[in-house]
């Protein structure tokens, strides 16, 4: 199930709670900032995750993937690839 724009699974945050966040699919603005990148740019496709995207994976996402500090070392990307394929089965 898709939980994020990005790949993040939403529901294994350890802040979800505390900040009182519904995921990133049901919320406008993240609680961690003025806006995220990822997420804005993939509504504004009107594209359910990146991993539908025509673009996937282009290096603003892969920079959130890859980051020092926030980043999952490519899993997000992983995950995004899993629900593309879940979205297109059976294949036409
Ligand atoms: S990094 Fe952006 S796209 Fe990913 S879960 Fe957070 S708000 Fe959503
Ligand atoms: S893969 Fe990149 S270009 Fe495509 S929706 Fe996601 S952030 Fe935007």
């Amino acid at each position: 199930m898709t939980e994020s724009r990005c790949g993040l699974l939403c529901s294994a945050c350890e802040f979800r709670e505390s900040a009182g966040c519904g995921g990133c699919t049901r919320i406008d603005r993240p609680f961690w900032g003025e806006g995220c990148a990822v997420k804005s740019c993939c509504e504004a496709r009107n594209l359910p995750h990146c991993g539908l995207c025509g673009s996937f994976p282009c290096r603003t996402l892969e920079g959130f993937a890859y980051d020092s500090q926030q980043g999952d070392n490519g899993a997000r990307l992983e995950r995004c690839a899993a629900w593309r394929e879940e979205a297109l089965w059976p294949p036409v």
